[in-house]
């Protein structure tokens, strides 16, 4: 337990960005977030209203991810947002934090930065995908996208397949040896090729952009390929052809977030797919629904991110770090 009740007195740890970086990598984050869907689904694990606000003062968007999960004991929230000009002052645009309260008596056990948790949680998302619905033998992993968040994608989705190498496109061109450096650490051969190109070579496809038209069309794309689709998440974004999310039998974290913030919205807007066709990933964790039903079927993961994926790791981060004396403390 965190928080340490001393009369009257509160200990609060302090989790910093670097100690969370130290304590939370992709195989930890991988275990947190698996277990924090399979309990979404089994009705242990549930996210609260999402709060996102233009505030209208530096151009930012504020709001808050919050959720409890009984099985795992974590409440809490995350605040945060994205501050557009913070580039400049040498920061990241977005911006968060995650407070943790003892869900025995609600007070507050830690606060733990967000920022690298963001981006770790997510990757394990679309990786804890590939781990229960890719070909065993999928051998080509393709990539759209070349942002700050590609190279955790990469990093994770490498851990749960033997990847023989990696083909990618980006909007932007000029982002991608970024990502190939990543691919070089990990060992792999990485190309560049245009998106038509992924569709036909990759076994399993992660798109992570800020699109809001499709990148990938649905004749581009292999039998029996995986496709996990991260970056919409906001109404209005789209990363792929409602036609392929038709064709595809589709996964999601949250199906309530899935049609309407996520990739399935387009689909379910043209009435091409309803929310009976959606299957929470939690379910196929869970043994309590099929996944991947044949070598030829398309699977398909909408990953919009939920803020108990952020709670389960930021729990990990301070416990870890308390362990390790990598967290500070005050007395409230
Ligand atoms: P980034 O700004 O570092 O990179 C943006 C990426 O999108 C780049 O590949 C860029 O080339 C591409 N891009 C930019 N504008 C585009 C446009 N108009 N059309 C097509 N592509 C465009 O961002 P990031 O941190 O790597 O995040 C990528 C996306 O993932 C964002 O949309 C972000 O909101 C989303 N995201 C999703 C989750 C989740 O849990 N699902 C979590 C974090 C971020």
């Amino acid at each position: 337990m965190l928080n340490k009740v001393d009369g009257g007195a509160a200990t609060i740890l302090m989790v910093g960005e670097d100690a969370c970086q130290k304590t939370v990598g992709p195989a930890e984050a991988f275990d947190a977030v698996e277990q924090v869907f399979a309990a979404m689904a089994s009705g242990d694990a549930w996210n609260f209203p999402v709060v996102r606000e233009n505030l209208g003062h530096a151009d930012a968007v504020y709001g808050f991810k919050s959720g409890f999960d009984r099985a795992g004991l974590n409440l809490g929230v995350k605040s945060g947002g994205y501050w557009p000009g913070n580039m400049d002052k040498g920061l990241t645009n977005h911006q968060s934090t995650v407070m943790l309260f003892d869900p025995d008596t609600g007070r507050l056990s830690a606060l733990v930065g967000g920022n690298y948790l963001t981006a770790v949680r997510t990757a394990a998302s679309s990786s804890v995908s590939i781990a229960h619905l890719a070909r065993k033998d999928a051998k080509v992993l393709g990539m759209i996208g070349a942002g700050h968040q590609a190279g955790f994608q990469l990093r994770a989705a490498a851990r749960q397949r033997d990847f023989e190498r990696v083909v990618a496109w980006n909007p932007h061109p000029d982002m991608l040896p970024k990502l190939g450096a990543v691919a070089e650490e990990l060992g792999l051969p990485f190309e560049a090729v245009s998106a038509e190109d992924v569709g036909a070579q990759a076994d399993v496809i992660i798109t992570i952009t800020s699109a809001f038209e499709p990148l990938m069309m649905r004749d581009w794309v292999k039998a029996g390929t995986h496709i996990a689709c991260m970056g919409t998440d906001t109404k209005g974004k789209q990363e792929v052809d409602p036609a392929l999310v038709a064709a595809a039998r589709v996964f999601t974290d949250e199906i309530a977030q899935s049609v309407s913030i996520g990739e399935t919205q387009h689909a379910v807007g043209a009435g091409l797919i309803g929310e009976g066709d959606i299957t929470p990933i939690g379910a196929v964790i869970n043994g309590t629904a099929e996944g991947r039903q044949s070598d030829d079927q398309i699977t398909l993961f909408d990953g919009t991110g939920v803020g108990l994926q952020d709670l389960a790791v930021a729990a990990v981060a301070a416990e870890k770090a308390q362990a390790e004396g990598l967290a500070g403390e005050v007395t409230l």
